[in-house]
Protein backbone atom coordinates (compact mmCIF):
# COMPACT_ATOMS: atom_id res chain seq x y z
CA UNK A 1 0.00 0.00 0.00
CA UNK A 2 1.53 3.16 -1.42
CA UNK A 3 1.99 6.41 1.28
CA UNK A 4 -1.09 8.76 0.63
CA UNK A 5 -1.66 12.50 1.15
CA UNK A 6 -5.49 12.68 2.44
CA UNK A 7 -7.54 15.66 4.06
CA UNK A 8 -8.58 15.13 7.42
CA UNK A 9 -12.57 15.92 7.69
CA UNK A 10 -12.88 15.87 11.35
CA UNK A 11 -13.19 19.73 11.42
CA UNK A 12 -13.07 23.01 9.04
CA UNK A 13 -9.76 23.55 9.08
CA UNK A 14 -9.14 20.61 6.92
CA UNK A 15 -5.50 19.68 7.52
CA UNK A 16 -3.09 17.41 4.83
CA UNK A 17 -2.61 14.53 6.37
CA UNK A 18 0.64 12.51 5.16
CA UNK A 19 0.35 8.54 6.24
CA UNK A 20 3.11 6.74 5.73
CA UNK A 21 1.73 3.13 5.38
CA UNK A 22 3.91 -0.36 6.02
CA UNK A 23 2.94 -3.65 6.13
CA UNK A 24 -0.51 -2.78 5.72
CA UNK A 25 -0.36 -0.40 8.71
CA UNK A 26 -0.45 2.99 9.24
CA UNK A 27 3.39 3.88 10.57
CA UNK A 28 3.03 7.48 10.94
CA UNK A 29 0.68 10.65 10.60
CA UNK A 30 2.04 14.09 9.40
CA UNK A 31 0.50 17.20 9.33
CA UNK A 32 -2.52 16.75 11.79
CA UNK A 33 -3.33 19.75 14.26
CA UNK A 34 -4.46 16.84 17.04
CA UNK A 35 -5.23 13.29 17.67
CA UNK A 36 -7.95 13.22 15.80
CA UNK A 37 -6.70 13.28 12.29
CA UNK A 38 -4.51 10.10 13.93
CA UNK A 39 -7.71 8.53 14.03
CA UNK A 40 -9.25 9.80 10.85
CA UNK A 41 -6.21 8.55 8.43
CA UNK A 42 -6.04 5.08 10.00
CA UNK A 43 -10.07 4.89 9.36
CA UNK A 44 -9.59 6.04 5.91
CA UNK A 45 -6.35 4.08 4.89
CA UNK A 46 -7.30 1.24 6.48
CA UNK A 47 -10.95 0.72 6.31
CA UNK A 48 -12.15 4.12 4.66
CA UNK A 49 -16.31 4.51 5.06
CA UNK A 50 -19.46 6.55 3.41
CA UNK A 51 -22.42 7.92 4.13
CA UNK A 52 -24.39 6.62 1.56
CA UNK A 53 -27.54 8.97 -0.14
CA UNK A 54 -30.12 7.73 -2.40
CA UNK A 55 -33.85 7.67 -3.51
CA UNK A 56 -36.68 5.34 -3.62
CA UNK A 57 -39.24 5.60 -6.53
CA UNK A 58 -42.42 5.07 -4.39
CA UNK A 59 -45.01 3.46 -6.97
CA UNK A 60 -48.37 5.80 -7.07
CA UNK A 61 -45.99 8.59 -6.52
CA UNK A 62 -44.43 11.40 -8.31
CA UNK A 63 -41.88 12.18 -6.20
CA UNK A 64 -39.40 9.46 -4.65
CA UNK A 65 -38.60 9.03 -0.92
CA UNK A 66 -35.17 10.51 0.19
CA UNK A 67 -33.01 8.18 2.13
CA UNK A 68 -29.39 7.63 3.57
CA UNK A 69 -27.08 5.36 5.77
CA UNK A 70 -27.45 6.49 9.55
CA UNK A 71 -24.08 5.86 9.95
CA UNK A 72 -21.07 5.58 7.19
CA UNK A 73 -20.64 2.36 5.58
CA UNK A 74 -17.42 0.27 4.25
CA UNK A 75 -16.88 2.17 1.29
CA UNK A 76 -16.70 -1.31 -0.57
CA UNK A 77 -20.48 -1.85 -0.40
CA UNK A 78 -21.65 1.26 -1.71
CA UNK A 79 -22.74 0.34 -4.93
CA UNK A 80 -24.18 -2.85 -3.29
CA UNK A 81 -26.14 -0.34 -0.58
CA UNK A 82 -27.15 1.58 -3.55
CA UNK A 83 -28.70 -1.55 -5.15
CA UNK A 84 -30.61 -2.73 -1.74
CA UNK A 85 -31.85 0.61 -1.65
CA UNK A 86 -33.03 0.64 -5.53
CA UNK A 87 -35.01 -2.56 -4.61
CA UNK A 88 -36.34 -1.90 -1.36
CA UNK A 89 -40.26 -1.53 -1.50
CA UNK A 90 -41.64 1.38 0.41
CA UNK A 91 -45.37 1.71 2.38
CA UNK A 92 -46.64 4.93 3.33
CA UNK A 93 -47.20 6.61 4.97
CA UNK A 94 -43.59 7.31 6.55
CA UNK A 95 -41.98 9.65 8.68
CA UNK A 96 -38.29 11.33 8.96
CA UNK A 97 -36.32 8.97 10.63
CA UNK A 98 -38.11 6.04 10.23
CA UNK A 99 -36.07 2.71 9.02
CA UNK A 100 -36.28 1.47 5.21
CA UNK A 101 -33.63 -1.28 5.03
CA UNK A 102 -32.58 -2.74 8.87
CA UNK A 103 -29.06 -3.86 8.93
CA UNK A 104 -28.32 -3.32 5.69
CA UNK A 105 -25.71 -6.03 3.89
CA UNK A 106 -25.28 -7.45 7.61
CA UNK A 107 -23.35 -4.07 8.21
CA UNK A 108 -25.17 -3.63 11.48
CA UNK A 109 -26.63 0.20 9.71
CA UNK A 110 -29.73 0.96 8.67
CA UNK A 111 -31.10 3.01 5.71
CA UNK A 112 -33.55 5.40 7.12
CA UNK A 113 -36.26 7.48 5.55
CA UNK A 114 -34.63 12.21 5.33
CA UNK A 115 -38.05 12.83 5.04
CA UNK A 116 -41.76 12.62 5.69
CA UNK A 117 -43.87 11.04 3.01
CA UNK A 118 -47.76 10.11 3.66
S1 LIG B 1 -6.22 16.95 12.38
FE1 LIG B 1 -7.50 17.83 13.99
S2 LIG B 1 -7.37 20.05 13.61
FE2 LIG B 1 -6.71 19.03 11.72
S3 LIG B 1 -8.59 18.86 10.45
FE3 LIG B 1 -8.36 16.93 11.63
S4 LIG B 1 -9.62 17.26 13.45
FE4 LIG B 1 -9.22 19.29 12.56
Amino acid sequence: MPDREIVCIGCPMGCTLNVTVRDNQVAKVRGNVCARGVRYAKDEVLNPKRMVTSLIAVPGRQEPLSVRTERPVPKQLIFDCLREIRTAQVKLPVAIGDVIIKNVLGTQVDIIATRDLV
